[in-house]
C-alpha cells in the first residue's frame, strides 16, 4: 500500500534546522499518526511522502514557502510600551491578540521603556525544515477519521 489520499500514516519523524538543532522529534515517544491530504502536516512533508511505502526511510529538506512561510515584516509591530498597563514585558512573551474573527500568537522580541516589538510571524517561519522520517504503516482512514480529518485510536486521537 501506498501514502496517498485519506490513507492514515504511522510514522517516526526527526526534524531539525540547518544548524543541526532539533525542532520536533518522535524518538522516545509514540509515533506520529496522521492522515494524507487533510492539511495534519505542512504542505512540503505531505508531498514528499505522497507515493511512499512501509519501511521507507527518507531525509528531505523543505523550504520555509513548503513549510510555516517566509517570515513577513508586516507582521512586526512597534507597540507604545504604556499599552501593556504596569504588566512585566518580557522577551520571549507570547500572547494572543484578536484579528477580525481570528487570534493569533504574538511574541515580544524587544521591549524598551517607550515601546514593544511584537512579532506575529509563526515560530519557525523563514526557517529551512529538515525532516528524518520512517514510515510505519499504512492503512485506510474509517469514514468516521475522514470526517473528523484525523486519526483516532492507539497513537491517535480519543473520544
Ligand atoms: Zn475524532
Amino acid at each position: 500500500m501506498k501514502i496517498t489520499a485519506k490513507k492514515a500514516v504511522v510514522m517516526n519523524y526527526h526534524l531539525t534546522d540547518d544548524q543541526g538543532k532539533v525542532l520536533d522529534s518522535s524518538r522516545g515517544r509514540k509515533p506520529l499518526s496522521y492522515i494524507q491530504g487533510m492539511g495534519n502536516l505542512i504542505p512540503g512533508l505531505e508531498k514528499e511522502l505522497e507515493g511512499k511505502t512501509v519501511g521507507t526511510n527518507l531525509k528531505v529538506r523543505i523550504k520555509p514557502e513548503d513549510a510555516y512561510g517566509v517570515k513577513e515584516a508586516r507582521l512586526v509591530q512597534k507597540v507604545p510600551r504604556n499599552q501593556f498597563d504596569a504588566q512585566e514585558i518580557k522577551v520571549g512573551m507570547q500572547f494572543e491578540v484578536t484579528q477580525g474573527d481570528d487570534y493569533k500568537v504574538v511574541t515580544v522580541t524587544e521591549v524598551t521603556p517607550i515601546e514593544v516589538t511584537i512579532d506575529g510571524n509563526h515560530a519557525l517561519a523563514g526557517v529551512t525544515l529538515n525532516f528524518e522520517v520512517e514510515i510505519l504503516d499504512i492503512r485506510d482512514a474509517s469514514s468516521e477519521e475522514i470526517a473528523h480529518g484525523h486519526v483516532h485510536g492507539e497513537h491517535g486521537h480519543q473520544h
